[in-house]
């Protein structure tokens, strides 16, 4: 048996969420984000630090400041 990747703990039918968990989970990203800018921007930023174009005191800095809300 599979349970949903959204965290709910409950089982699907077969797939990775049940039917319509995988909307309820990205807009709940979203949202803990700041917004779909703010979420942008946060990729944006973990790309760059996972690429070396960015330093760690960087990236928490950045991590610091757009949690801080
Ligand atoms: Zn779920």
């Amino acid at each position: 048996m599979a349970f949903c990747a959204c965290g709910c703990g409950e089982a699907t039918a077969g797939g990775l969420f049940k039917s319509g968990h995988d909307q309820k989970m990205r807009i709940d990203i979203e949202e803990r984000a700041g917004g779909l800018v703010a979420l942008s921007r946060l990729i944006d930023s973990a790309e760059q630090f996972a690429h070396g174009r960015m330093d760690v005191n960087e990236f928490t800095g950045q991590l610091r400041r757009q949690f801080s809300r």
